[in-house]
């Protein structure tokens, strides 16, 4: 019997790691993948507070082995479900089933991607899923977004701040974002719409240099120089596993508020896997600890 089950080992579940073995608590953390989630695979973080620039493979380490320095016990397993028993809770994972008092879900999501011809290569590289993360990496260079919704439409405004150029490229003749935000992105003066077009093609030796667009009615392309691709087509929340145990929303976000509370008492939910605004690395570490300390 753990007094406390964490699934995912990303910055959100470390956190709460921490935080419930240094209360006393006996706790587990199951991780399907790597550790340190979504984070390991950045080159670069500027934005975590204290730490003025490290690679997310460091980072992921140094969760890894301060969860460990205080007794957590960490397994590579998938969680395929949680039975809830009301008091108890029983996780399933792929190779047994493990009681507990509490469990804290802390999965995150993972970014859709375009699914172009070297986009892996390019990865960290001019390609990424996240303006706020590495915007900075690209100030007063010309960069390109792709994406019709409202995550693409806000990383191009943020974007506007920094960079020289921002294409904001969308396969349909509209945004699918709401039109206030859109009209107000569209207006600034250095944000260039470049509507029924598809990213066809990514240039670069080594990094990206530029972009080819496919306009989806003409069929013409067109070569953008740009430094940066920022691709906001949309984010699944690692959730499925538990959408017959807890309330998740139409996005398939788990419903939790700053509290971290799920619908169903004992089942908390931290980081980028709940209803929230700003999925970061601060906020995930604070729901670690926020739902933890619950
Ligand atoms: C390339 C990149 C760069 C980024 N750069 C920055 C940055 O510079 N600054 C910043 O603040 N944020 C950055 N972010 C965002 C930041 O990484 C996330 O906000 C943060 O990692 C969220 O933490 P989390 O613990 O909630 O989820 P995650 O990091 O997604 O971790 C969740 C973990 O749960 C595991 N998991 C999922 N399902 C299961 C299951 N069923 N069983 C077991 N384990 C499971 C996953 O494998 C994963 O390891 C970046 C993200 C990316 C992708």
């Amino acid at each position: 019997m753990y007094d406390l089950i964490i699934i995912g080992a990303g910055p959100a579940g470390l956190t709460a790691a921490v935080y419930a073995a240094r209360a006393g608590k006996r706790v587990i953390v199951f991780e399907k993948e790597g550790i340190g989630g979504q984070i390991a695979t950045s080159p670069k973080v500027e934005n975590y507070p204290g730490i003025r620039c490290i690679s997310g493979t460091e980072l992921a380490d140094n969760l890894y082995e301060q969860a460990l320095s205080f007794g957590v016990a960490i397994e590579l397993e998938n969680v395929e479900g949680i039975r809830d028993n009301g008091a108890t809770k029983t996780v399933v994972t792929e190779y047994g089933e493990y009681d507990c008092k509490k469990v804290i879900i802390a999965t995150g999501v993972k970014h859709k991607k375009l699914g172009i011809d070297g986009e892996e290569d390019f990865e960290g590289r001019g390609i990424s899923y996240c303006a706020i993360c590495d915007g900075a990496f690209f100030k007063d260079m010309p960069v390109a977004v792709v994406g019709g919704g409202n995550a693409a439409l806000r990383s191009a405004q943020f974007l506007s701040g920094l960079c020289k150029t921002v294409y904001l490229i969308h396969r349909r003749e509209e945004f699918r974002g709401d039109k206030m935000t859109a009209d107000e992105v569209v207006s600034l003066q250095n944000v260039i719409p470049v509507l029924s077009s598809t990213v066809a093609y990514l240039h670069g030796d080594g990094a990206l240099s530029a972009i080819t667009v496919k306009n989806t009615v003409s069929g013409e392309s067109l070569r953008l120089d740009v430094s940066a691709l920022f691709v906001c087509v949309g984010q699944i929340p690692s959730n499925e596993a538990f959408a017959n145990t807890v309330a998740l929303d139409n996005d398939g976000y788990i419903i939790a508020g700053e509290d971290c509370k799920t619908n169903v008492p004992g089942i908390f939910a931290a980081g980028d896997c709940r209803t929230k605004n700003i999925r970061q690395l601060t906020t995930a570490a604070a729901d670690g600890a926020v739902a933890a300390l619950a």
